[in-house]
Formats: structure tokens, C-alpha cells, sequence
């Protein structure tokens, strides 16, 4: 097979065009042509008038290597690189010890399908509840203000991102592929095929639900056992090698392999880690507001007359402003067409995030408004940041009125410092409502000030981007975790043999893909490990 890059065609082109500029490309008339495949789909809409489509295929062709040699030097134009999965390992038969995965978010989730395709049978172990108990639960906050803390947006089966976009693009650095492996896995569960090509893919809560649910059936069919409300409350260490875990209902599991995969709320776990003398270290983060724009004004912006085309779907967009305070502010977990969803997983406390259906048709655009903040403006312990978090998130659900309705405020009152007392033509999206006020004292001033500088600017990219009828919701403090659980070359913590600290919570992935991505990783690390051991694990 060769691959063509950079074929560039109009908007609106026939899938005969495509064809003619494949055939055109490699000089060759149609009947050498025997098929082809979209590897990667973008658009490139900075002319709006003119927005194009950039397709890379994968071509198969009746003399492929005649064809390759008379290209030769050609720009564009080479053989298929192999990006399929390989297993780094197999389980040695008999093995009758078992690694155990707590956690069954993506990182977990990926970490037990790649240990149990080698033949490892991990067990999992989630906090939570099946997804579609959780999504009741979930459901119990958004519309009964009522939050179950070990079963919400955050904890259960499929961790913090089934309740999302499910944006699958991630910038990590990916060699090996694993990326490829976990859009396929998703396809296999259920996940619309376009996502292995399109540039930014992403599945959308409702279809999530069902991939989490087929995965685990997967998963299971490869001798995986699930354990769900089964948190880990307490991790045996003797000698600095993990030796057992113990659940919250006092049960104890033997185990020297632990992968660790717990996200970034599990902020109990994170304090008994530490008590154990795990080493955690502080980690930078962001913190800000989530803003709402209507869909079709961000359309217009980025499309404009192309605004609306099915091909194209709701627009997104990215920016950053670097403030006069030397505060980093950009946009974070970008929502076309959905909505603000409220976050928190613990009582008393107000976070904000942002969701999507597969469709993107809800009338507004939503994403964080956040600014960077390092360890030092948390100093303390290592888990300083945990605190800092949850003094902000109080402080929101009291802004809130005290019942989890979310602090809010038009754009064009944050900006003139003036409280506002009625919405404009922005209806916000947060459940279960929102509490219109000052957000002036819902962050630190460092934080609200660079915020105010950011938004004229982000109009100057986005025009009405600082309209005043916009709705600032706060406040958004997980977004990514405030710490990292150390590791060594091998994946383990630097202090604790047989830890594994993987995905979001530990500090190595932010976000749907590249947690999983990490969960991947971590899996290869610990059969590696146990093969080189051959160690009995019970
Ligand atoms: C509303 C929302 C929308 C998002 N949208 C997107 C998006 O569109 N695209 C994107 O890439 N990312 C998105 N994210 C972020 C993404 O969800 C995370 O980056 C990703 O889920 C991290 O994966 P993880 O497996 O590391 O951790 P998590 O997904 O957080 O999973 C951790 C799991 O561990 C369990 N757990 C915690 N402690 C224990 C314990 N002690 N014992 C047993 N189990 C435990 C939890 O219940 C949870 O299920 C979103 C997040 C939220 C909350």
C-alpha cells in the first residue's frame, strides 16, 4: 500500500474528485487504482470563502512497486508505514498470580484489555458503579441536586471522561502507535469508524456510555474480573514493594502489582498514598471559568459562509493570551454545540466541566476559560494543591446560593466590575441552574485579572468572543491533577516496587487519549516486569 499526503481538495467535493486526484497524483488510469482508505481527514479553513480538505490515503494499486519506483522523489508520495499493535509480552501458562488495575477509566480501562490480550488476568477494581447506574447518579446532581460522592461525573465505570466530549486528540508524542490501538479498541466497542480518520475525533456522551459498557464486556470475556464500589482504601507496602490492597469494606487483596489509575478527584486516595510514604510531589494546574458563546456565532467566526456545513459539523477553537501579570490564560476542554455540567464529586462544593452528544447540536459553544498556576502559589505539602482546589470550589458553591446551582455572570458585567442581576440573550446550560453574581472573589485576583485581560483579547480572534451577553460559570479547578505520583524508567513509583502510577491522577496523561495511551504503557511495564520475575503474585 502507499500513502499519499497533502491531496487538497474544495469543501464541497464529489468522492469522484478525490478519485481523480488520487489517479492524478500517481499518473496512473483508473483500472490501477483497486481501492483506498482515509487515513487522516482535516480542513484547512483559514481562507473561509475557500476552506479546503486535506485528505492523506492509504492507496492499494496493481503494480504497486513500478508505480513507487517511476514516483520516485516525489513529494508526497511512500510506502504505508506499519502502524499496527504489537504485544510485548505472553503470559507464561499456569500463571495463576493476578496484577490488580484500580481504576477503570480510560488508563484503567486500556491497562486491563492490554494485560488480558497477553493473557494476564488482572483484577479490576472502581470505587464507583456500572455506567448505567452512574449515569443515574449523575443525573441525581443535574437534576435533584443530590451527589452521591463515590458515584457521579467523575467516579464509576468509565472514569471522569464518560460524562464528555470524548475529544480523542492529544498532542503526546506517540512512536509506537498506541494512539492508533486505542481508536480502534473504541471502534470495536462501538465508536463511529470516523474516528481513525478525522482529525478531531471525538464520540460524545451518549456512545461513550455504550463503548465503556461493550469494552468491559471484552475485557471480561478475556478473564478479567470487574469489581465495582470497591475502593481502595488502604495499600500494603513492606520493604518498599507493594504487597496488597485493601478495600473499603475492610477485604484484602495479595498482590505485588499495582496499577494505579485512580484519575484526578481521588483525593483520599491521593492522602493515604502520601501517609504511606508513597512519593507524590506537587504539580502544576489551571483554574478558571467556563464561558458560553451561541454555536452559530463561533461558526460564523471560524466558517463564515460555510457556517453550518454537515462536513464541517459546530467549530471549535483554541487560544491563549499570555497576561500582563505573566499569567498564562487559554482555552481548556473546548464543547462545540453542548453543555456545562456540573463536576464536583465532593458535598459542599461547586466544579464546572463541559459534555457533548456525538451530534454537537445544543445552541452553545462551552469551554474553560482557565489560567496556569504552579506549586507556588500553592506551597505547603505535596498535596497543597488538593487544598487549594477545594477552598475555591467552596467558596463557588457558596457564591452558588449553597444548593449546587453554579456562580454566573455575563461577560460584559465581569469586564465594567459590577454584579449581574439578569441574563441577556445567553441561556447557560449548567444544571441544576445557575446563581447570577461578582465572580470577582470566585478565584484569586492574580487568576479574575488575567481573565479580564484575556477576554478583549480572545475577541480580537474570535469577533463577539467578549460580547457582553456571554455567561461566565465557575468555577473549573480539575483540570488536570495537582500532583504526580513519581516514576522510574520502568513505571514504577520511584519509592514503591510494584506501584505503577498511570494515567491523569498520577500526573502522566491529561485527557481521554492520552490516558489511555498511558494505561497502554503501564501494561507493557508490568508484564514485562513479570515475566523478567516470574514471580508468583499471591
Ligand atoms: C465532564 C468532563 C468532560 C471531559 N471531556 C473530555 C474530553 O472531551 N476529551 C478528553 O480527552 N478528556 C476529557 N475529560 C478528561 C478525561 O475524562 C480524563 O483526562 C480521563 O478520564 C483520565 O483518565 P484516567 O483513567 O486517568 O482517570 P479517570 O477517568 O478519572 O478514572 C479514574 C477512575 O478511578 C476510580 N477510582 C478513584 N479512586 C479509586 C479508589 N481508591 N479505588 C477504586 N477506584 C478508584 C474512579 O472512580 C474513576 O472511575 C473530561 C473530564 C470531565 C470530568
Amino acid at each position: 500500500m502507499l500513502r499519499l499526503t497533502e491531496l487538497h481538495l474544495p469543501l464541497n467535493h464529489a468522492e469522484s474528485d478525490l478519485t481523480a486526484a488520487i489517479l492524478a497524483r500517481l499518473k496512473i488510469g483508473a483500472d490501477a487504482l483497486l481501492g483506498y482508505t482515509i487515513f487522516r481527514r482535516s480542513f484547512d479553513a483559514r481562507k473561509k470563502h475557500a476552506i479546503k480538505v486535506i485528505y492523506t490515503l492509504d492507496v492499494t494499486l496493481q503494480d504497486e512497486a513500478q508505480i513507487l519506483e517511476r514516483l520516485h522523489g516525489e513529494p508526497h508520495v511512500a510506502i504505508t508505514p506499519d502502524t499496527e499493535y504489537r504485544f510485548v509480552a505472553h503470559a507464561p501458562s499456569g500463571l495463576t498470580s493476578r496484577p490488580v488495575v484500580i481504576g477503570s477509566g480510560p488508563c484503567g480501562l486500556f491497562a486491563a484489555l492490554i494485560l488480558a490480550q497477553m493473557g494476564f488476568r488482572p483484577i479490576v477494581l472502581e470505587r464507583g458503579k456500572i455506567v448505567r447506574e452512574r449515569t443515574k447518579d449523575t443525573f441525581g446532581l443535574w437534576r435533584g441536586r443530590t451527589l452521591d460522592p463515590e458515584s457521579n461525573v467523575q467516579f464509576g465505570e468509565g472514569g471522569a471522561g464518560t460524562f464528555s466530549d470524548g475529544k480523542l486528540h492529544s498532542q503526546i508524542k506517540d512512536p509506537h502507535h498506541y494512539g492508533r490501538k486505542v481508536l480502534q479498541e473504541f471502534v470495536k466497542a462501538g465508536a463511529p469508524p470516523e474516528i481513525l480518520y478525522v482529525s478531531k475525533p471525538h464520540i460524545g456522551t451518549f456512545r461513550l456510555v455504550k463503548v465503556v459498557e461493550n469494552m468491559r464486556a471484552t475485557i471480561c470475556a478475556l478473564g478479567v474480573e470487574f469489581r465495582f464500589q470497591s475502593k481502595v482504601a488502604d495499600i500494603e507496602i513492606d520493604q518498599g514493594q507493594v504487597r496488597g490492597v485493601v478495600l473499603a469494606s475492610g477485604e484484602r487483596i495479595a498482590t505485588g502489582q499495582v496499577v494505579l489509575a485512580v484519575g484526578h478527584s481521588a483525593r483520599d486516595t491521593f492522602q493515604m498514598l502520601h501517609a504511606r510514604g508513597v512519593y507524590v510531589e506537587p504539580k502544576a494546574f489551571s483554574i478558571g471559568f467556563r464561558i458560553e458563546h451561541p454555536q452559530s456565532m463561533i461558526d460564523v467566526c471560524r466558517y463564515g459562509p460555510n457556517a453550518g456545513n454537515p462536513m464541517l459539523g459546530a467549530a471549535d477553537y483554541k487560544l491563549v493570551h499570555h497576561a500582563g501579570n505573566g499569567r498564562s490564560v487559554y482555552s481548556f476542554c473546548m464543547c462545540p454545540g453542548g453543555t456545562v455540567v456540573a463536576a464536583t464529586s465532593e458535598p459542599g462544593r461547586v466544579v464546572t466541566n463541559g459534555m457533548s452528544q456525538y451530534s454537537r447540536n445544543e445552541r452553545n459553544a462551552n469551554s474553560g476559560i482557565v489560567v496556569g498556576i504552579t506549586p507556588e502559589d500553592y506551597p505547603g505539602s505535596p498535596l497543597a494543591g488538593i487544598d487549594f482546589q477545594r477552598r475555591w470550589e467552596s467558596r463557588a458553591f457558596e457564591l452558588g446560593g449553597g444548593n449546587y446551582d453554579a456562580p454566573a455572570q455575563l461577560v460584559g458585567d465581569f469586564l465594567a466590575h459590577r454584579p449581574s442581576t439578569a441574563l441577556g440573550s445567553v441561556i447557560p446550560s449548567y444544571q441544576p441552574g445557575v446563581h447570577l453574581c461578582d465572580l470577582d472573589s470566585a478565584l484569586p485576583q492574580y487568576a479574575i485579572e488575567a481573565i479580564r485581560e484575556a477576554l478583549p483579547a480572545f475577541d480580537k480572534q474570535i469577533k463577539g468572543f467578549a460580547m457582553p451577553d456571554a455567561v461566565l460559570t465557575g468555577v473549573e479547578t480539575r483540570t488536570s491533577s495537582p500532583i504526580r505520583i513519581k516514576r522510574n524508567a520502568h513505571y514504577q513509583s520511584v519509592n514503591t516496587q510494584g506501584l505503577y502510577p498511570a494515567g491523569e491522577g498520577a500526573g502522566y496523561a491529561g485527557g481521554i487519549l492520552s490516558a489511555a495511551v498511558d494505561g497502554i504503557k503501564v501494561a507493557e511495564a508490568l508484564a514485562l516486569n513479570m515475566l523478567e520475575k516470574n514471580q508468583p503474585l499471591t
